[in-house]
């Protein structure tokens, strides 16, 4: 199996492709092809040996048992003590969840950063690269804290987290500021997250002495993971007895920088029976635009909305998708995005727009109708939805009457409500006004009935292990002390 930039013909294989993790032209690795799955006994296929088989297909120059044991070690109950997905639904509702927030730091990211440390070492042994690799992520909240998680004690590996300082939620900070480990840097900076992304961009350029490597799902190695989940939840839903083998289903999934959909999506190029996808955003609904109208364009305002994972303006793996749909032209994608550099926006041509059409369905829901949903939702079936989620309820029920009752549609359920208890409690019309930021899980829980996942509990008890704070400037002096 070889992968190709999306922007030129440069071919490399798994091994390079993670350990790159974005191509020497700018554009992203994608496999060359994609080979066929959907076996019989789907259903029988417990989440381990789904990830091993499919984990296989791409990754044909790694040793098979490593890639297993690879396997092993992310999916394992340490981590995710009641297994890494659920399918669940709600009543009589055609809706159905697929919970992804189940690991270490609630939040769907968990599945993809607790393999891609390993592949990574996996792909460093196969290419004999003994020197330290250090891993930079700029976050706005919930991908940091899945890194740190994954990466921790990681040998050979120094991780190096930009934070704004102040720009994300109490529970995100403390989540990250008490994270253990050796190898762990946690760096809150002044400014918002477009300077900390700077930043990291910046030293990426700037320094070529040193291994880096990134965490964000440019990387290949993230992408893979989050195909597994889309084949598991259709075994589960035949095990439900909720589709018949072959029958297809339809997928809503709340999106920001389109790596999530972008795996269903290649889960259907697989093999996997799915009808239509369903891009969903926030306010920020520059994907709703560019899917319904053909013109992606990121000059417009940008909304801080209570969905802080979808507040995107600049959708990498939007990429990946349009190199897919135009044939995999690199010539088209390149110019594509050096337009998208150039003027912030570019258009898609009808023919293209075509090749997705009735397929790939976007739209987009206001706060207002998130928070609707989570009331609806909770009142009807004693469900709590996070905010990220119940955007995508929202637009999925925009939907409803087009895609009607007969087919299946499941819903990625990206974070726990508990990481997000602020929003989630004004929803549900509960005063917070005067609560203590870190005592609103437990008001969540006492008002819903629902427990709070452990890796949430008793945060504000942990030592705060990391309480550096730097102007943007100093970034690249700090990884370099680091370095030292
Ligand atoms: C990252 C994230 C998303 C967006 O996923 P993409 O793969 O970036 O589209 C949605 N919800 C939550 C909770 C997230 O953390």
């Amino acid at each position: 199996m070889l992968y190709t930039s999306t922007r030129s013909h440069l071919a490399a294989g798994s091994a390079e492709v993670i350990l790159q993790g974005i191509a020497a032209d700018g554009g992203l690795f994608v496999p060359q092809e994609f080979p066929h799955f959907f076996p019989d006994n789907l259903a029988a296929l417990h989440y381990q040996q789904l990830a091993e088989q499919i984990f296989a297909l791409y990754l044909t120059d790694m040793p098979a048992d490593a890639v297993s044991a690879a396997v092993a070690e992310a999916y394992a109950l340490q981590h995710f003590p009641s297994g890494p997905a659920h399918v669940v639904s709600l009543g009589d509702d055609k809706t159905v969840l697929l919970e992804l927030w189940h690991g270490p730091t609630a939040a769907f990211k968990d599945l993809a950063l607790q393999a891609l440390p390993r592949l990574l070492l996996l792909a460093k042994r196969q290419l004999g690269v003994a020197e330290k690799t250090v891993i930079l992520v700029a976050t706005s909240g919930d991908t940091g804290k899945a890194a740190l998680e994954g990466f921790k004690d990681v040998p050979g590996v120094q991780i190096i987290v930009f934070y704004p300082a102040g720009g994300v939620s109490r529970i995100q900070e403390l989540q990250m500021r008490t994270t253990g480990g050796s190898n762990t840097h946690v760096v809150g900076v002044r400014g918002n997250f477009d300077d900390c992304q700077n930043g990291v961009k910046m030293i990426f350029a700037q320094d070529h002495s040193t291994h880096f490597s990134s965490a964000n799902s440019i990387n290949w190695g993230r992408l893979l993971p989050q195909i597994v989940y889309y084949f598991y939840a259709y075994g589960q839903l035949e095990k439900q007895g909720r589709v018949k083998h072959g029958l297809p289903i339809d997928i809503c999934v709340p999106t920001g920088n389109f790596g999530n959909i972008l795996a269903a999506w290649y889960a259907a190029k697989m093999g996997l029976p799915v009808r239509s996808f369903l891009c969903a955003s926030n306010e920020n609904n520059v994907l709703t635009d560019a899917i319904n109208g053909g013109c992606y364009d990121r000059n417009r305002p940008f909304f801080q909305t209570p969905s802080p994972s979808m507040d995107i303006l600049i959708s990498s793996n939007f990429e990946r998708f349009l190199y897919d749909v135009s044939g995999q032209d690199n010539e088209y994608t390149a110019a594509a995005f050096q337009e998208m550099r150039r003027s912030g926006s570019f258009t898609i041509p009808a023919s293209l727009r075509m090749v997705w059409q009735g397929r790939m369905l976007a739209g987009f829901a206001t706060a207002e109708a998130a928070f609707a949903a989570i009331r609806h939702v909770f009142a009807t079936y004693g469900y709590l939805l996070d905010p990220h989620t119940a955007y995508g309820y929202a637009v999925a029920e925009q939907f409803r009457h087009e895609l009607g009752d007969a087919t299946p549609l499941l819903l990625a359920s990206t974070a726990s409500p508990f990481k997000f208890p602020q929003a989630v409690l004004s929803a549900l019309g509960v005063e917070t006004a005067g609560v203590m930021e870190t005592a609103l899980p437990g008001l969540l829980s006492e008002k819903s009935g629902w427990r709070i996942p452990v890796s949430l509990d008793g945060l504000d008890e942990l030592p705060l292990r990391h309480d550096l704070v730097v102007d943007a400037q100093q970034m690249a002096a700090v990884v370099q002390s680091v370095l030292s």
